[in-house]
């Protein structure tokens, strides 16, 4: 059972009368943790802090200011894991495809209300919900500050997972990405969407990379020496990308650790607009130049993607899974990931599924002509220390699903 009075709820919403009204019809089904805010901005403030963050925002699309489709874009950049419930005086139709859009952002929505709200209706959409943090863990929602995120980095909690990159043509391992998790002595496992963009902005983001960056090397060689020739993937934030010096720590930690630039593949998300973007770029073509693989990350949900590829020489496309999984049935999921596997083979890089979930996913990209997949379907992102046993899985899979 979901604790009702525990659960952080905020309404947005320019009108005092209505959030008013809607505070009050929460207070009476026993939800006592709301807040209210009457513009975008103040509210996306709560969402960057981890103490108070909403698990549940009320949100009204429609606002003088920032409106709510602009807010739910920003909710996707901020990396807000809560859900959100629409409320509108539009008509269905409308709140019908913010509702679309907000899955597209992978942002969990719980329904719409069209004005007038009444308390029978808002019961029946909260009753339904099961709060992620809840229904994952069954702990509470996890808080710490930036001190207790820069201690766990030093003291060595962060550990990377890493999930196979598999070519769709004959299902060879071409490859792994780090993901990074937090093994935090109190709170569990800590997954990234909840800690990166707090070190970001914290700045605790260039010692959580080289930490990842370093494990990741020197699981390589590992790897390496076992006898697998396998590529390793590690995720870098713009925020990364503003100081010339983390290129050349990048450099020099891969030649330490005897690991080849080509066998190391850097991929990069614009989550956010930059104001300056000659640092990063000059940043990634260095890296390039040093024979680094790049790889852009998330392809169709940043904000200037398509600008991005004609500056910097990225040999690698990963289609944002929400463009992936259900494609073969989803004609707006479909289109995307046609177009981004067209603009990829245009500009001849290698393109990478991301969220293959199931076998329709892994035969609809197959049909596609999609070079590599990665995703649950092939296998969940795991301890090094199991990827043997997988691959001899894989072996005994793969043959069944790379012929007809
Ligand atoms: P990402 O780079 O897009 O990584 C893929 C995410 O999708 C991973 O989530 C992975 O577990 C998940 N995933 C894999 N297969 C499937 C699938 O079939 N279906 C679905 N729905 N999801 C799938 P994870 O590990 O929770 O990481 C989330 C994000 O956190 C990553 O997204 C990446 O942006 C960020 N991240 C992870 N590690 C690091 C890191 O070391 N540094 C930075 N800057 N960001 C990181
Ligand atoms: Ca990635
Ligand atoms: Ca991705």
């Amino acid at each position: 059972m979901m604790n009702k009075s525990a659960l952080r709820i905020l309404v947005l919403d320019d009108e005092p009368f209505m959030l008013k009204l809607l505070g009050r019809m929460l207070g009476n089904l026993g939800f006592s943790s709301v807040s209210t805010c009457d513009n975008g901005v103040a509210a996306l403030d709560l969402v960057d802090r981890p103490d108070v963050c909403p698990e549940l925002i009320l949100l009204d699309i429609n606002m003088p200011q920032m409106d709510g489709i602009e807010f739910v874009r920003l909710l996707g950049e901020h990396h807000y894991a809560g859900a959100l419930l629409l409320v509108s005086g539009e008509d269905e139709r409308v709140l019908q495809s913010v509702e679309k859009l907000v899955h597209a952002h992978q942002l969990t929505v719980l329904g719409y209300l069209v004005k007038p709200v009444t308390p029978a209706l808002l019961a029946a959409l909260i009753d339904k919900w099961v709060p992620a943090t809840t229904a994952v863990s069954g702990a509470p929602v996890q808080s710490f500050s930036a001190r207790d995120l820069g201690a766990g980095i030093a003291n060595g909690e962060l550990i990377n997972y890493y999930q196979p990159k598999v070519t769709v043509a004959t299902g060879e391992v071409v490859g792994v990405e780090a993901l990074v998790r937090w093994r935090h002595p109190r709170n569990g496992m800590v997954f990234p969407d909840q800690f990166i963009g707090f070190a970001e902005k914290n700045g605790l983001i260039d010692e959580l990379t080289k930490t990842v960056l370093a494990s990741a090397l020197a699981q390589a060689r590992i790897w390496r020496e076992a006898g697998y020739r396998l590529r390793v993937a590690v995720n870098l934030s713009m925020d990364n990308l503003v100081q010339l010096n983390f290129l050349e720590y990048v450099a020099e930690i891969t030649t330490m650790s005897g690991v080849a630039p080509k066998d190391m593949v850097l991929e990069v998300t614009e989550s956010r607009l930059m104001h300056d973007q000659r640092v990063p770029l000059e940043i990634l073509a260095r890296l390039r130049l040093k024979r680094f693989r790049l790889a852009i990350d998330d392809f169709g949900t940043g904000n200037s993607s398509l600008a991005q590829l004609g500056n910097i020489p990225f040999e690698e496309l990963k289609i944002d899974h929400s463009f992936v999984h259900g494609a073969w049935a989803n004609d707006t999921r479909r289109a995307m990931f046609e177009a981004s596997l067209g603009l990829a083979k245009k500009l001849k890089m290698e393109s990478v599924a991301e969220g293959v979930e199931d076998r329709k996913d892994w035969d609809f990209v197959r049909q596609q002509g999609c070079d590599m997949v990665q995703g649950y379907f092939v296998a969940r992102p795991m301890p090094a220390e199991d990827l043997p046993a997988w691959m001899a899985d894989w072996e005994a899979r793969r043959a069944e699903l790379v012929c007809a």
